[in-house]
């Protein structure tokens, strides 16, 4: 919808000019979207300074090789690309259980709420509830609006991603995590894809993969066996990769994080080891 000028007559067909009638309201609106906007660009990089800590350099040496299926670990760290060190690090903050059984997202929100402005509380409190990694297939589109459904689940959601589809055409598959952000979602970093001739037998890895794991845990949430799991979808990605002949994660768009995060990222090569 394009806003109307101060003089023009409002969209609402009160008959009012827009200035006497929905004009402030309008501009409340954008502007406590914009504080939102602001508060989840900060909780994404703090989170990634929280996650550089040096207490966690045990946790990132062996969750490293876990992830990235040892094509990563602690001596070649600084050879992860910009987008892989964020993906790496969104995992590692949302999904990884740390040696004490924590998340690093849980210990962030009981030691540095307090903090926080109450925009950023109100981000870092939805997202210690976000669900797992996993991977989402792309239904429709429409600009920066995409339908997305969960592969395993098959439960689909409306997403908000600032640079639209990117290169993923409808059927592919997106591997991010989606976070609530005010009243709409969006991919909590940069996310990859699987090109259709990439997805194969994933599905029918995970399913085993699940069914081993409810065999041991058999109260367990498909959150909680993806939060454990969602490292297989990375390891079929390098897998497919690998036969396919092309870079390990194809990426959906590799310029899409902002500025201050890119700098951030570029730190995490020297993260300490
Ligand atoms: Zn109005």
């Amino acid at each position: 919808m394009s806003k109307p000028g101060r003089n023009d007559p409002c969209y609402c067909g009160s008959g009012l000019k827009y200035k006497k009638c929905h004009m402030k309201e309008d501009q409340e609106a954008e502007k406590e979207r914009s504080h939102v906007q602001r508060a989840a660009g900060f909780i994404r990089r703090d989170l990634l300074k929280f996650a550089r800590d040096e207490r966690f350099a045990e946790d990132f040496a062996n969750a490293l090789p876990l992830y990235w299926n040892e094509y990563y670990d602690a001596s070649n760290a600084e050879q992860m690309s910009q987008p892989e060190a964020l993906r790496f690090f969104d995992w590692f903050v949302f999904d990884y259980t740390l040696a004490d059984g924590q998340r690093l997202i849980n210990l962030y929100v009981d030691e540095q709420m307090a903090d926080l402005s109450v925009h950023q509380q109100k981000i870092a409190a939805d997202w210690l509830h976000a669900e797992a990694g996993t991977l989402y297939e792309l239904m429709a589109y429409d600009g920066q609006k995409l339908q997305l459904r969960d592969t395993f689940t098959e439960e689909t959601f409306e997403v908000y991603e600032a640079g639209g589809r990117g290169n993923v055409e409808l059927g592919e598959l997106i591997l991010t995590r989606l976070v609530p952000v005010a009243d709409r979602l969006e991919f909590s970093t940069t996310s990859a894809y699987l090109p259709s001739a990439e997805i194969t037998d994933i599905k029918e890895k995970i399913g085993a993969a699940k069914e081993a794991y409810l065999a041991e845990h058999p109260e367990a949430s498909h959150t909680e066996f993806m939060r454990r799991h969602s490292h297989l979808l990375v390891h079929h990605a390098l897998l497919e990769a690998k036969n396919q002949g092309r870079p390990p994660v194809a990426r959906l768009d590799a310029d899409r994080s902002d500025k201050k995060t890119q700098k951030i990222a570029q730190g995490m090569a020297r993260f300490k080891r």
